[in-house]
């Protein structure tokens, strides 16, 4: 299995448009030793030609076409991109369809409740089904391994199994109370668990760090793809003066005593890299204290082009 890090960021990206932090100006200014990144996307492959994105990043199409990979081969109109899996209907996961929309028939996996919160409450979105034929929605269950499948409408299987695991967050405020009301909880945000043979991978960006299965289903993978997006529960608070914890907003925070980091001990086999990283996180700066720290537990930092593969 291939993983390919298309973009490393939280929302806004890094540095974002009109965020004067700390960071951000650093890095503008050429004074903070680390990378841009661009807003998350992963693309997994069990063969190396056929992909599968995993959510669709606001950044996608500038993504997509900085690597060869994603080019159309063959046929005038044509992609190696054999469906989209959906984490949630945050708009940073969901706002890269509308950049797919180019007439061209698309898989798209999710729970329900997601599917529901696209294509009932928000009609912009309605423009995938003008492709011939139209996008197709499949649900994604709870809990239980399905088989992904392979472009077109035939739909055969791939070498690549998918199980969601729900993560215990809650929907975006954007979801009109009305919809709410009718939405199980439990479809809000899953994490994805990859599996290929032996191979397990293991894609949380959002994780609450509620409950114990995700850290089950860290442990038990290979390979994990974590929410790095805070190192403290404050950090936002703190530069904006006002806001929510991080934990308000659906992610446990790096560093602390109930943090990521040290919630993670127990996944010692397992390899962890995290991603979702906002601008304002310590980490990001090569040079900081945190980012030291964080490579001396033995986990890494996803940046926009890294490879991954198991
Ligand atoms: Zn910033």
């Amino acid at each position: 299995m291939r993983v390919k890090v298309l973009g490393s960021a939280a929302g806004g990206g890094f540095p974002q448009w009109n965020c004067a932090c700390r960071n951000c100006s650093r890095l503008r200014d050429g004074t903070l030793r680390g990378r841009a990144r661009t807003q998350v996307q992963l693309a997994v492959s069990p063969d190396g030609s056929a992909w599968f994105l995993l959510n669709a990043s606001p950044d996608l199409r500038q993504q997509l076409a900085a690597h060869s990979e994603f080019a159309p081969k063959g046929a005038s109109r044509s992609t190696p991109i054999s469906a989209i899996l959906l984490t949630s209907a945050d708009v940073d996961c969901v706002m890269g369809l509308l950049h797919l929309r180019e007439f061209q028939p698309l898989r798209i996996y999710s729970t329900l409740a997601v599917r529901r919160i696209l294509t009932e409450d928000n009609s912009l979105f309605r423009t995938l089904a003008r492709s011939n034929p139209p996008s197709r929605w499949e649900v994604l269950p709870l809990d239980r391994l399905i088989p992904l499948a392979a472009q077109g409408p035939a739909g055969a299987k791939v070498n690549l199994f998918c199980k969601a695991v729900p993560l215990n967050g809650s929907f975006p405020d954007y979801v009109s109370d009305h919809l709410r009301s009718s939405l199980p909880e439990e479809e809000a945000v899953i994490g994805l668990q990859l599996v290929q043979g032996e191979k397990r991978f293991f894609y949380a960006p959002s994780l609450p760090g509620r409950g114990e299965d995700w850290k089950r289903r860290i442990s038990e993978s290979h390979l994990a793809l974590l929410d790095g997006t805070f190192w403290t529960d404050d950090e936002l608070i703190k530069i904006k003066s006002s806001g929510k914890t991080a934990r308000q907003m659906g992610h446990l925070p790096l560093s602390g005593v109930s943090g990521l980091l040290g919630q993670l001990q127990s996944a010692h086999q397992t390899r962890c890299v995290l991603i979702h990283l906002n601008n304002t996180n310590p980490i990001l700066d090569e040079e900081s204290a945190e980012h030291r720290a964080l490579l001396a537990a033995g986990r890494e930092i996803a940046f926009d082009g890294m490879e991954l593969e198991l």
